[in-house]
This record gives C-alpha cells, sequence and structure tokens, in this order.
C-alpha cells in the first residue's frame, strides 16, 4: 500500500517495486492479487524477474595446452532460455557452436556458460547468436568461428501467428565463412540425418 506521494505509509515494509509492477498487472487483467493463490505471485515474479535479471554464468576463459592441430571442436545440444524484448515471452534455443583452436582448447563448460550468459537478458535470436560468436572469438583468440541456433519462440506460437515453427540463424567466421570442408562438418553435426 503506498500513498498518494508514492510514499509507503507508516509502519508499513515499503513492497519491492518488482512485486507492485506483478500486483497491478493482475489487477489490470481482472484478477485480485489478494485472492488465495495469487496472493505469493507478486513476490514469485518479483524473485524470478531478479535470478533472471542479475543471472551469473561464471568465468568462461578456462583454456587448456592444445596438442593435435586443425581440428575442429564442435559442440551440439546447447539448450538455453530466454526472452524475447519484443513482447517478454520466452525462447528457447538449441544451439550449436564451433571454432578452430588456435593454441589452446577452450574448456568444454565454458560454451554452455557462454551461452546462457547471453540469453539471460532481454534478446532476439539473431543478436543472442552474434553475441556468443563474438564472446567466442574473444576468449579463444580464434577467428574461426561459427554459431547455428534453432528457437522455438512462444511470441510465435502462444501469440500472432499462433503457430510453432523452428526459426534458425547462424553466424559463419573464418574457416566456416565458405561452403567448404569445415562448414560441411559443422551442418552434419548440427543437423544429423535421422
Ligand atoms: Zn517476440
Amino acid at each position: 500500500m503506498t500513498t498518494t506521494t508514492g510514499e509507503p505509509e507508516e509502519g508499513r515494509l515499503a513492497r519491492d517495486p518488482l512485486e507492485e509492477v506483478a500486483r497491478r498487472l493482475l489487477v489490470e487483467i481482472g484478477e485480485d492479487p489478494d485472492r488465495d493463490g495469487l496472493k505469493e505471485t507478486p513476490g514469485r515474479f518479483a524473485r524470478w524477474w531478479r535470478e533472471f535479471s542479475q543471472y551469473d554464468a561464471g568465468a568462461a576463459d578456462t583454456r587448456f595446452p592444445l596438442h593435435t592441430q586443425g581440428q575442429i571442436v564442435v559442440v551440439s545440444d546447447i539448450n538455453v532460455w530466454s526472452l524475447c524484448e519484443h513482447h517478454l515471452l520466452p525462447f528457447s534455443c538449441a544451439l550449436t557452436i564451433a571454432y578452430k583452436p588456435d593454441g589452446d582448447v577452450l574448456g568444454l563448460s565454458k560454451f554452455a556458460r557462454i551461452a546462457h550468459r547471453h540469453a539471460h537478458r532481454l534478446q532476439v535470436q539473431e543478436r543472442l547468436i552474434q553475441d556468443i560468436a563474438q564472446e567466442l572469438t574473444a576468449v579463444t583468440g580464434s577467428p574461426d568461428v561459427a554459431v547455428i541456433g534453432q528457437g522455438e519462440h512462444l511470441c510465435m506460437s502462444m501469440r500472432g501467428v499462433r503457430t510453432p515453427a523452428l526459426v534458425t540463424s547462424s553466424v559463419f567466421k573464418g574457416i566456416f565463412e565458405e561452403y567448404g570442408p569445415a562448414r560441411q562438418e559443422l551442418i552434419a553435426t548440427a543437423f544429423p540425418r535421422r
């Protein structure tokens, strides 16, 4: 409860502003935020938004010396959830990330960390893919980087055209730019024949 000046009433603890947003939303869609079942919802809403926006994926720059030369590393089936910045609705994205190590290899868990870091913000799929490619180039020092994402967007399946569909976007850099052996190996991994 707030007064008309926006200050908390005396004797009452100020609510988290995000809880106020949730209460307002519930009222606007015709709900009673104080009814059973909804009482704790604004609190959960606030905690989730803080968790999403303050997510810490941890360090992603652990590198190991490389013993073999010329290999391509492809990590596939990394699944992340993000939020479409146009509709604030979730989209899931299955990622295939590849690079050609240049002296050192990146620890395998770091690919998922990089992916989650860029997914845990308001995004569009094309930028998510680009951001991941950019960080991968920065931490590996390799110019040969590729990221393919296949996303399912609730803003397409739950609203608008209401049709589930897979949206594919990709970034190919260095040796992956041309449709040569590196690109073909990557595509074969990302889209295995079923
Ligand atoms: Zn959207």
